[in-house]
């Protein structure tokens, strides 16, 4: 049999991720690829960074984005910012909860989770009680939108937990980032990360950081040199820092780039305030016609996310029938459920791109179908 050219069908993302790329920059990554050391490349990064800021809401020059998907960007906030002689708190409500107790072991450091519920919001006051009898923690980590199970953590009332207990701020906002509230400097984070995949309408692969000074000092200053030499900032932040300074660490994704720098120009171009407002409002709509339809939401009402809709799969329905039908027959994904939901729960995404009437009229149209047989 001959390999021919591959040629992917035409899908609507409602997953977990990757969602739907918007066309303009599925039509940036097609640009010429340059140098990445060519000025006006440099040029563009410079752009991207400040793109960066206006997302994350954030003046801290540490703020760029890692040459590798969402992964990537948290193990790069616990490998630089920890050591073995830490002592990490971890809240734990979910899959990506539990990947940060994964990093913090694997650092060495000592750790201690606070165990919280999946399909909920992590309590600000389990924090600060487990807070109190850890004096030596120096670091607190947490998921802002747990998209394994459709929770939103109030973000800003645990980073003022943290700094009372004088922890720097781990936050993963990989869902977060564009679809709900997220300011960073308000808010006091100190390390945060995303995904370019999620509710910024990009192509999976890059991983928005920022690091405030603070954290930016405690990076500097390490004795030890962070176990990976490919996320180390140190050396990053040399390629990134512009000025003429660029230097050779790793060949950026030229490609990726331009679309992400896209992609950001698009968010800034709507207004932070109508993205979050839009994802809001699609979820909204999105969130009656499925009760219309019988299905009820996992996550409590006022802790749930708009952009990942989590909900019971209905008694008696087939969870990959339905699952395979809304392929086959509309080409549309949603996405299974995950750890502790596997099986009993779908996970609809109204990220970026998709957050659109389109989206949520075919996706309602099609699942009424699917149950209907
Ligand atoms: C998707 C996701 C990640 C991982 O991002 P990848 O790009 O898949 O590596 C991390 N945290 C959360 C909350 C996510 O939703």
């Amino acid at each position: 049999m001959s390999i021919q050219s591959f040629i992917p069908p035409q899908r609507t993302l409602m997953g977990p991720g990757p969602s739907d790329v918007s066309p303009r920059v599925l039509s940036a990554l097609a640009r010429p690829t340059i140098g990445h050391l060519d000025p006006t490349f440099i040029g563009m990064m410079d752009e991207v960074k400040s793109l960066l800021q206006y997302a994350f809401q954030t003046k801290n020059t540490y703020t760029m984005a890692i040459s590798a998907p969402g992964s990537a960007g948290m193990e790069a906030c616990f490998v630089n910012l920890i050591t073995p002689s830490d002592t990490v708190v971890v809240c734990l409500n979910g899959v990506f909860g539990a990947r940060m107790v994964e990093n913090v072991q694997r650092i060495g450091a000592k750790l201690v989770v606070v165990e919280g519920t999946w399909g909920r919001a992590v309590d600000p006051q389990a924090l600060e009680d487990t807070l109190k009898q850890t004096p030596e923690a120096s670091f607190v980590a947490f998921v802002h939108a747990e998209t394994s199970t459709g929770a939103l953590s109030d973000a800003k009332t645990l980073c003022e937990v943290a700094r009372k207990y004088n922890c720097l701020t781990i936050v993963d906002a990989v869902t977060s980032l564009g679809g709900v509230e997220l300011r960073v400097d308000d808010w006091g984070i100190d390390a945060v990360y995303s995904g370019s995949q999620k509710c910024l309408s990009c192509v999976p692969g890059l991983s928005p950081v920022s690091f405030s000074d603070q954290a930016a000092s405690v990076i500097k200053n390490r004795k030890v040199p962070a176990q990976s030499w490919f996320l180390d900032q140190s050396l990053v932040m040399g390629y990134w820092s512009g000025e003429g300074k660029r230097s050779y660490h790793h060949t950026a994704p030229v490609n990726s780039l331009y679309a992400l720098h896209e992609s950001l120009l698009m968010l800034q171009n709507e207004g932070l305030e109508n993205s979050w407002a839009r994802h809001k409002a699609q979820h909204e709509k999105l969130a009656s016609g499925l009760e219309a339809l019988g299905i009820s939401f996992v996550v409590p009402k006022s802790e749930r996310l708009p952009q990942l809709n989590t909900v019971y799969i209905p008694e008696g329905v087939d969870d990959a029938k339905v699952r395979q039908f809304l392929l086959n027959e509309y080409n549309l994904e949603i996405g299974a459920g995950l750890g502790q939901f596997a099986g009993n729960a779908w996970r609809i995404g109204l990220m970026g791109h998709a957050a659109r009437n389109e989206n949520v009229l075919l996706c309602l149209a099609a699942l009424k179908e699917a149950l209907a047989q």
